[in-house]
């Protein structure tokens, strides 16, 4: 078992992970450039490093949970790279780009590192209730390795295949949930100028051929689902913004390997609206506002 376990990124997602990590009985050293991050990190049982380069120093793994592919490039080139013990296992949990995700694996195997990408499935909550399910990519002895490390912090740890595999499953999922929720909020919208009411459309949509995860689970009008944000004004969730990231991502896929994605390209366009039009830290449920006409930022 790796003892010690650098942790480098304690955000919103970053935070929760790095304390189960300590739960199980990791000595987690934790560095963010934010120092009410590092405070927190010091109450649920982590070390604090002064660095990136000094949590990473003699440590048999690292955690990356960074907010997108330039900061991952930098913390790897700039400080992990050059301070990490030989043999170290690194694991970047970011959402970042395939390319990016593919290089610095790449750059970290030629160097004698075994490396992951490893993004998530799953938000804040699922961040700090250790219920994550994560996306791996690279090669079978590093996934390996890097497995029960992530199973502290999840509840699902799936090989999808070399690098970058895990970051492709990510956006591609991602896209899909975006298409879908709009789709979902759609028929809701056509539902009610229709005059049907909106429970009885769920309740026969969720046992016909339209049911979907966005409608079963995560329903974007309240009342039929009630844990689903729609019953709170579309506060908390997965935000719209962070939605657009995934679909930008998917994107520039997209259009590096001339995969055609038009529907992915108008859930973009329709996330990129709603965000400028103030809805960027809703839940992205809560896009059933643009489409119905109710929108007010
Ligand atoms: P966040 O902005 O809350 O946290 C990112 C942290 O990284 C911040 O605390 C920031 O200070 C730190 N940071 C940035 N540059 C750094 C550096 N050079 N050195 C050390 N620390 C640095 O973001 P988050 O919501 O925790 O998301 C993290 C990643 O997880 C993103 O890639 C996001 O897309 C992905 N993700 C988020 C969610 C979610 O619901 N929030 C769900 C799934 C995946």
């Amino acid at each position: 078992m790796a003892e010690t376990i650098a942790f480098i990124g304690l955000g919103n997602m970053g935070s929760g992970m790095a304390a189960n990590l300590a739960k199980a009985g990791y000595a987690v050293r934790a560095f963010d450039l934010s120092a009410d991050a590092l405070a927190r990190a010091k109450g649920d049982g982590c070390t604090v490093a002064g660095s990136a380069a000094e949590a990473v120093s003699g440590a048999d793994a690292v955690v990356t949970m960074l907010p997108a592919g330039k900061h991952v490039e930098a913390v790897y080139n700039g400080e992990v790279f050059g301070a990490a013990k030989s043999g170290a296992l690194f694991m970047d949990c970011s959402t970042i780009d395939v390319v990016t995700a593919r290089k610095v694996v790449e750059a970290a195997t030629a160097q004698g590192f075994a490396m992951v990408d490893a993004p998530v499935s799953g938000g804040v909550a699922a961040a700090s209730g250790g219920t994550l399910t994560f996306m791996v990519g690279g090669e079978t002895a590093a996934f390996g390795r890097a497995e029960p490390i992530l199973s502290c912090m999840g509840k699902a740890v799936i090989h999808a295949g070399g690098a970058g595999a895990g970051q492709a499953a990510k956006i591609c999922n991602n896209m899909l949930l975006g298409i879908s929720m709009i789709g979902t909020c759609e028929a809701f919208a056509l539902a009610q100028k229709l005059g049907l009411d909106a429970q009885v459309f769920f309740d026969i949509s969720s046992k016909a051929s339209g049911q979907c995860w966005s409608m079963t689970s995560y329903c974007p009008v309240p009342g039929p689902v009630p844990a689903a944000p729609s019953n709170r004004d579309y506060e908390g969730g997965f935000a719209a913004a962070l939605m657009l990231k995934d679909l930008k991502l998917a994107m520039e896929a997209a259009a590096a390997s001339n995969a055609a994605t038009p529907m992915g390209a108008q859930a973009e366009a329709l996330y990129q609206a709603f965000s400028n039009l103030g809805g960027a830290a809703k839940d992205f449920s809560g896009i059933i506002k643009l489409l119905d006409g109710s929108w007010r930022a």
